[in-house]
């Protein structure tokens, strides 16, 4: 998807792409371009037609709180959806659920306590942006996650979000 403030603008890039291509005017004012129908309808669904940490198409799948919900897994979700590519979370923010750490231990983790972990990486890294690696995976331990696991997952946030601001 791209936007444009110019209606013709939109207009041009949606003939390049040719019969499948959709316009539509944002709520901002702005003309949207999706490929397809279908990234319209992801758009609509999410408000962004990529995962905004490792940038794969939500097509290739989505799990929102609702579904786990209804799969009676624990809803430990900060925000509304998840992206099946890398975990990472995105959306409207939910009302933050019960989320119990581990209760006064610093000693390095082996075995993750968190609920997950993958996500509990990224929602830190995210926070404490800025900061060092070693104090963010320190935070993760802490937050009940495995050390090597937060090792794992801060790098590819790091890869992540070095390449977010290459392009924005
Ligand atoms: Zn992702």
């Amino acid at each position: 998807m791209k936007t444009y403030a110019i209606k013709s603008s939109a207009n041009r890039t949606a003939k390049k792409i040719g019969g499948k291509a959709v316009v539509q005017k944002l709520p901002d004012n702005t003309w949207a371009v999706f490929k397809n129908r279908e990234e319209k309808d992801l758009y609509e669904l999410y408000g962004v037609t990529n995962c905004p940490h490792c940038a794969v198409g939500l097509d290739n799948g989505v799990v929102s709180d609702a579904d786990l919900k209804a799969d009676n897994q624990p809803g430990l979700k900060a925000f509304l959806y998840s992206c099946l590519g890398c975990g990472a979370e995105f959306g409207p923010a939910l009302t933050k659920l019960d989320k119990k750490g581990p209760t006064g231990t610093h000693q390095i983790n082996h075995n993750s306590t968190a609920a997950n972990p993958c996500n509990t990486v990224w929602e830190i890294a995210e926070k404490l942006k800025g900061q060092k690696r070693k104090e963010v995976i320190g935070a993760c331990v802490e937050a009940g996650v495995a050390y090597n696991t937060a090792r794992t997952q801060y790098q590819k946030w790091f890869q992540a979000s070095k390449n977010d601001s290459k392009n924005g």
